[in-house]
This record gives C-alpha cells, sequence and structure tokens, in this order.
C-alpha cells in the first residue's frame, strides 16, 4: 500500500484579533496583515487543507478521507476527526467556550462537540490566557456574566513558550494578545461567545455573543485538569507525550540528529514542523521537512525516522 505522506496546503483564515506571524514566522501566504488562522491539517467544511504530492495531489484531505480509510487505518466515522491549526493572537481572542459531542449533536447539527489544547510556540513577555473561572456553581456563573464581572469571573494564567494547556469542551478560554499558539482540536468549528471587550467588528458592529449557550455548558465550577507529561530521552531526540485522553494523543518531539526507527503506535500521524528543517524517512523515501510544514504519515507506514534538527508537534487520534 503507499506509504507516501500527505503534504498539506494550509487554509488561512483572517480574524479581527489577527497578525502578520503567520507569513513572517511561517512563511504562510496571508490573505491580510490581520490574518488569525492557519488550519494546518484539516478536513473542516469551514477551512479545507489540500494535499500538494503524491497520487492524491489538489484533492482535499475531506476528499482522501472519504475515498481512501485505508491509509487512515479504516478509521470509523463520516468526518476526519481532528484538526490542527496555528493562531497568531494580535490582539484578544474572545472569551469563549465550546459545546461537548452530545450538545453539538444535539442543538448544532455538527459531529463533534469541541475539546482542544495548546501549544505555546512563542509569546510576549507577561502574556496571559484566559483559562477556567471563578464562580462555584452555574447560577453563581451566571450572575456574574448578568453583571458583567468580568475581572472577578475569569481567571487569567501567565504563559510563557513551551507551556501547554488542555482545553477540554465546556473550559471558559480566551487566547489573549501576543501568543502565537499551536492548537490540536477536535474537527468542529462551534464557539460560544460570552464576552468580546464590548469591540466592534470588521463592519463596525460587535459581534454575536451566545450567553445561554455559554452559560448552559461551562463547566461549573472550573477544575483544572491533572497533566502528566511522559518523557523519553534518547541520544539525539526528546519525546515529550503532553497529553492522551478520549480524542486525541499529542506529543512534542525535538529531534538533534537522527530519531529511529519509530514503530507506529498510532492508526494515523498528524505532523507540524514548528522549527527546523530535516528529513522523514518512511521505507526507503526520503521526504525533506521544514519549518511551517503540515502532513499526516499514513497507516501503512509501520515505522519512520527523522534526521535533522527539528520541533514537531505530533498526534493521532485514539
Ligand atoms: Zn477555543
Amino acid at each position: 500500500m503507499d506509504k507516501t505522506p500527505l503534504f498539506l496546503q494550509p487554509a488561512l483564515h483572517e480574524k479581527i484579533w489577527g497578525g502578520t506571524r503567520l507569513r513572517d514566522q511561517f512563511g504562510y501566504q496571508i490573505p491580510s496583515e490581520t490574518t488569525g488562522e492557519c488550519w494546518g491539517i484539516s478536513a473542516h467544511p469551514n477551512g479545507p487543507a489540500v494535499i500538494k504530492n503524491g497520487k492524491l495531489a489538489g484533492k482535499t484531505l475531506a476528499e482522501a478521507w472519504a475515498a481512501h480509510r485505508e491509509l487512515f487505518d479504516n478509521y470509523q466515522g463520516d468526518a476526519f476527526p481532528l484538526l490542527t491549526k496555528i493562531l497568531d493572537a494580535k490582539a484578544d481572542l474572545s472569551v469563549q467556550v465550546h459545546p461537548n459531542d452530545a450538545y453539538a449533536r444535539a442543538k448544532e447539527h455538527v459531529p463533534f462537540g469541541k475539546t482542544e489544547c495548546w501549544y505555546i510556540i512563542d509569546c510576549d513577555e507577561n502574556s496571559e490566557i484566559v483559562y477556567g473561572h471563578t464562580a462555584p456553581s452555574r447560577e453563581a456563573f451566571r450572575k456574574a456574566v448578568d453583571e458583567k464581572k468580568w475581572n472577578s469571573l475569569l481567571r487569567r494564567v501567565k504563559v510563557k513558550p513551551g507551556d501547554f494547556f488542555y482545553v477540554p469542551s465546556g473550559t471558559i478560554h480566551a487566547i489573549c494578545s501576543g501568543c502565537l499558539i499551536l492548537e490540536t482540536q477536535q474537527s468542529s468549528d462551534t464557539t460560544y461567545r460570552v464576552y468580546d471587550y464590548d469591540r466592534p467588528g470588521k463592519d463596525g458592529k460587535r459581534r454575536e455573543l451566545h450567553i445561554e449557550q455559554s452559560i448552559e455548558v461551562a463547566n461549573c465550577p472550573h477544575v483544572d485538569p491533572e497533566l502528566t507529561y511522559r518523557v523519553r530521552q534518547e541520544a539525539e531526540a526528546k519525546f515529550t507525550e503532553l497529553l492522551r485522553e478520549n480524542y486525541f494523543a499529542v506529543s512534542h518531539w525535538e529531534i538533534r540528529g537522527h530519531a529511529g526507527p519509530i514503530r507506529k503506535n498510532w492508526p494515523f500521524l498528524l505532523m507540524s514542523v514548528l522549527n527546523g528543517e530535516g528529513s522523514l524517512l518512511i521505507g526507503d523515501e526520503h521526504y525533506s521537512l521544514k519549518k511551517g510544514d503540515h502532513l499526516i504519515v499514513p497507516s501503512s507506514a509501520e515505522t519512520l525516522s527523522l534526521t535533522g534538527t527539528l520541533d514537531l508537534i505530533v498526534s493521532n487520534p485514539v
């Protein structure tokens, strides 16, 4: 079976809070000076990535998923399950929350809710995120929202490059200005905005809020999830599993020379190059890798090796 990795052409999205770092740091062709999101590995209809190489060149990832499920270990489900993005927050994102699968299916008629996680690639000094809230109950949360007690309700957390945050569905959150983040998430675009700083959108009007849905789906009280990193240090590589949960496993791989052969323990592998360059060896074929590449290693690749100086975020559905 074909073992060629699928290199993807990302879909780029303008956002009122976006900037130019997706071009300046990653070399993507951005549509404007306020570009917020690069959907690097995406089969979502709101931003489909297109395959750049091999027999499927020109097809979308969604088309490959529909017609060539064997590349994905015959993984079940009508929709490709995951979405990998890079976000450039020049300004603050809205304070928001996402539903779980059951709520998303019942109320929005979409296949997935949205559990997500963030790896902080880079950020300005003293950058923050909003992560969770202080209300002890749903009633207290509703009251604080009604009374616009944002300062006391929202929990702000300082961040630095290399930090990692797990944001299960129901977590109140906002990525704030100065952060460049790689996000691994369920393939969903369902967002409930609870607060948008009363700022105008592109058309001068405020963006829509979804107060009732936010109150319904917010986890009350907020509880920080426990994270346990599992590190495997080799002579020329370090593998850090950041998260393994119901929907996905996410790892940070740092290659400083050679690593491999790495034996497959995933149905298929999503790979994004955060830094450096090098090459990926599958069978006896070499594929060059560079910063900004997004690719999928198909299930037919039983082992892979990596050479070079590379920082990667890799993920897989579980
Ligand atoms: Zn979010």
